[in-house]
């Protein structure tokens, strides 16, 4: 570090624009550390610090010249996301955490233990990670749309989920899915940026297939994914092979209809050699009949693929009305036949438990009770501001 520029920083009263560093890739550290005029291995430092080792201030990171963490103080920020509450189940153990961004917008995560049947699971915890403040599809199905949209997640406020919940879990997290609030797709940069770094062997090291990206389906970046050969899995939340069913539940089927769904699949397959996997909500009478059944074994034969059955978690606390009112869970037995039905046709198929439905932590569950208040303040204040101009 020049000395010019260290009595510059603590000489000089006025507030620099400090750098957020949480969610920079390696290169964009060295240029970041360059532009102090450090050296580049500085970076790796930093790098091994933000990531592998979950550092919360520049003064843990104790191989750094002091100097130097005296110039990162005045230069950049870390950005760390505020744990606010920590809600744990007392019949799963799943464990679902309220963050504080650093506009006070609030997002959820969630810790899944594994279901102790399952092959592994000993070693195996999951986290759910968001990836917007909100999220704009209006699934009817789903609390999170409930919330409306506020703004996409950086890659540092993706992977700084990971990091709080690691050293709030005090364990090793080895499997993630981007299956929180939001629509990865919407935000496909940053997703795919946290991606890069969190599978990093110098960062968290989370090898890609224990990473799961799931969709209300985007057939453009689908493709995308299929030919920048992208190693993470891919999961299509389905829920209704018919179009107009499927519309009617999720309205993002007017602009990606079912059939251009299965063919940027189809593409993803041939491309990647990789199977997708389809989520499945059975709702009693709208999508669990004979013929859904039939439609989704056809679809197996075009497309090789793994099909998880969710259970209905209820949304009711939102208050919701119209369709998402009337859904209802298929029965256990129905649900089981209909895996049945699909196993028989070869497909894997995993019935998914409702972990953490005690402490709304389901899947599709999260909507974030601050948040609503924060989201109604920020559009009042939008409006306002809107009107000011
Ligand atoms: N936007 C992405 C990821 C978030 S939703 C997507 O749609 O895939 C994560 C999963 O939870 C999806 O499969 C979604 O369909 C499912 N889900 C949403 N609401 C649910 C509910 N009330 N009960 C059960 N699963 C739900």
């Amino acid at each position: 570090m020049t000395l010019w520029l260290l009595n510059e920083f603590i000489l000089d009263e006025r507030p620099l624009k400090k750098k957020s560093i949480k969610g920079l890739s390696l290169t964009e550290l060295q240029d970041f550390v360059e532009s102090l005029g450090e050296k580049k291995y500085r970076a790796a430092q930093l790098f091994s610090w933000l990531y592998a080792k979950g550092a919360q201030s520049f003064s843990e990171m104790t191989d750094i010249s002091r100097e130097f963490r005296i110039v990162l103080e005045h230069s950049a920020r870390m950005d760390n996301l505020e744990l606010v509450r920590k809600s744990v189940s007392p019949t799963d153990g799943t464990t679902k955490f309220l963050f504080r961004l650093n506009d006070d917008l609030m997002i959820e995560s969630v810790l899944i233990p594994p279901e102790e049947s399952s092959p592994g699971a000993e070693r195996r915890l999951t986290l759910c990670v968001s990836t917007q403040v909100g999220c704009p599809l209006d699934c009817k199905f789903c609390a999170t749309g409930t919330m409306g949209f506020l703004r996409n997640l950086t890659a540092g406020e993706i992977l700084d989920q990971l990091i709080q919940a690691q050293r709030h879990a005090q364990r090793r997290i080895t499997n993630l899915v981007y299956m929180g609030m939001g629509e990865p797709m919407l935000n496909y940069e940053e997703v795919m940026k946290s991606v890069d770094i969190l599978s990093d062997d110098r960062s968290l090291n989370i090898g890609a297939r224990h990473i799961t990206i799931s969709t209300a389906g985007y057939a453009d970046k689908i493709r995308q994914m299929a030919d920048e050969d992208r190693k993470v899995k891919l999961a299509l939340s389905l829920h209704s092979l018919d179009n107009e069913k499927r519309t009617q539940l999720m309205p993002i089927t007017k602009k990606h209809s079912v059939d251009d769904l299965i063919e940027a699949l189809e593409y993803y397959y041939r491309k990647t050699k990789r199977r997708p996997t389809f989520e499945y909500i059975p709702f009693d009478g709208f999508n669990d009949t004979k013929e859904d059944i039939r439609k989704f074994v056809k679809l197996s034969k075009r497309i090789p693929c793994k099909v998880n059955l969710i259970p209905f978690h209820s949304i009711a606390f939102t208050g919701i009305s119209g369709l998402g009112a009337s859904l209802r869970p298929t029965p256990k037995e129905k649900m089981e036949r209909f895996a049945q039905a699909l196993r028989e046709a070869n497909i894997t198929v995993m019935v998914r438990s409702s972990s953490g439905e005690d402490i709304g932590a389901a899947c599709g569950q999260l909507a974030v009770e601050e948040g609503r208040v924060k989201i109604s303040q920020a559009r009042v204040k939008s409006a306002s501001d809107g009107r000011s101009a």
